[in-house]
């Protein structure tokens, strides 16, 4: 029995400790000698459209060596995370400049594909020396920060490690295969009432709203927090949300068409603006027109900007957000050079801050919340393995809510459900919310 069959048909340790590791696997990748495929001119300026499908490809690639504080783990699941987009767009920089620094001191990673992902929930099937925690057999979800824990400075908060990497985007191995390579400072307890892809898809998009939001490094959100949330049923924006109404504060959430109004109401959240009624954010006026709705639908500004859309908001997210508040960013997907009128920043003293992934612990955090069925997966769509590049293309156009997922070794849809009841306590309608969208007005 091969290695992949023995995790499909549920074997137990000894067997899959029997079975030998496979020489090459099935992955998801780009390629180093396609890096300049797409010319220079950024994605959607001048019509230019890098489209993923073309970069992103799907085959075997040769297995690595684990490290001592490694596991191997057969995935079951994985998700497209907006990152691997930017991979597979060579942008804003191709993402083997990462694998090549990374290769400095680890040469595994310094290869002529990336293998991409950063999400995966799936079984250990091998585990370095040095792992204490973890068995085989056991079955997890990973979370993405994969950091060098001899650094002094991780005991603190392993994002402000200086060898920190976003796993599967700056390392090789990651989660959008058939295999990936984890350390055991990644690894949490798979959700036992989720199934494999329900479960694969939370990890990246939710700690780090969770790291935004509540966690001691971001904007600490407390009950009642009006709280603006950009792309609100997107990747981040749908965890933000839940997080925002979980904890006891006021979600107002922007969203660009009726359907994903409509979506957005499912999930409770009561003030909603569509974006496409405030075109061309770069202005005074229209941050003012912006502003006057917020207080209109909820009576006062947003103690909290919850940013991740970058240049084309950024202005009036610093405008909007109220005297003493706060916009929490993470990102930049309409451009990195923000402006903004930092008259309304130091006269009204508003804080902006920059917040990356999560720590071990956040992860462990909102990992405990989804566990215990407080916040739920938001996985709309899924895609098998061999049509990943067709899932983040998907993403790239904005065509998705919530999260897309991709299967990898699990062979169909809703497996891998260990808490039945605790299911049904949570609720197929909480659980498969996404998985109706769109759904009429
Ligand atoms: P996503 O699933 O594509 O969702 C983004 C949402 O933003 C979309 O649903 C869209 O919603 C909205 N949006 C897109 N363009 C916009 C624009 N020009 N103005 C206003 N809203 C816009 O992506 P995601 O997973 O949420 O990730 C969002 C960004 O955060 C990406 O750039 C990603 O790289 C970054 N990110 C960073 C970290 C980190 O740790 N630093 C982690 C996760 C993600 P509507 O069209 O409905 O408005």
């Amino acid at each position: 029995m091969t290695l992949a069959q023995a995790v499909i048909e549920g074997a137990d340790p000894e067997e899959l400790e029997r079975a030998p590791v496979p020489p090459t696997y099935t992955a998801a990748y780009i390629r180093k000698d396609e890096v300049g495929m797409f010319g220079r001119t950024p994605h959607g300026v001048n019509g230019v459209d890098k489209d993923v499908r073309r970069s992103l490809h799907v085959g075997e690639v040769p297995m690595p060596e684990l490290a001592p504080d490694e596991v191997l783990v057969a995935v079951m699941a994985s998700a497209i995370n907006f990152n691997t987009v930017w991979s597979a767009m060579f942008e804003p920089i191709p993402t083997f400049a990462f694998l090549e620094r990374f290769g400095r001191t680890d040469p595994r990673h310094d290869l002529d594909t990336h293998v991409l992902g950063s999400d995966a929930s799936g079984v250990i099937v091998r585990k370095g020396p040095a792992v204490r925690h973890w068995r085989i057999g056991d079955r997890v979800v990973t979370s993405p920060a994969y950091v060098d824990s001899e650094d002094p400075i991780t005991h603190h908060d392993s994002m402000l490690g200086g060898d920190l990497r976003a796993w599967g985007f700056e390392t090789n191995f990651g989660g959008l295969a058939e295999f990936a390579v984890v350390k055991a400072t990644q690894l949490l307890p798979k959700p036992r009432h989720l199934s494999w892809e329900e479960a694969a898809c939370n990890m990246l998009c939710a700690s780090t709203a969770y790291r935004m939001l509540v966690g001691e490094h971001g904007s600490r959100m407390k009950q009642g927090d009006v709280v603006l949330v950009w792309g609100a049923t997107g990747g981040l924006g749908a965890y933000g949300v839940q997080l925002v109404k979980n904890g006891g504060g006021i979600p107002v959430g922007v969203v660009s068409s009726r359907d994903k109004a409509e979506l957005l109401r499912r999930m409770g959240c009561e003030h909603i603006l569509d974006r496409t009624q405030f075109e061309h954010l770069d202005d005074e006026k229209a941050w003012r027109r912006l502003g006057a709705e917020v207080r209109r639908l909820v009576g006062e500004d947003p103690a909290i900007v919850f940013e991740h859309t970058g240049k084309e908001t950024f202005g009036a997210s610093v405008y909007v957000a109220r005297k003493g508040g706060s916009v929490v960013t993470c990102g930049s997907s309409s451009g990195f050079e923000h402006a903004y009128d930092n008259r309304h920043l130091w006269m009204k003293l508003k804080r902006i801050i920059g917040s990356h992934g999560a720590n071990y612990l956040e992860c462990a955090e909102i990992n405990r919340l989804i566990s215990l069925g407080m916040i739920h997966p938001t996985l709309s769509r899924v895609y098998p393995l061999l049509k990943a590049a067709d899932a983040a293309r998907a993403v790239q156009v904005n065509e998705h809510v919530g999260k897309v997922g991709v299967l990898c070794l699990a062979p169909g849809e809703d497996l891998g459900v260990e808490d039945h009841a605790l299911r049904e306590r949570v609720g197929e309608q909480n659980l498969r919310l996404f998985r109706s969208w769109p759904a009429s007005p």
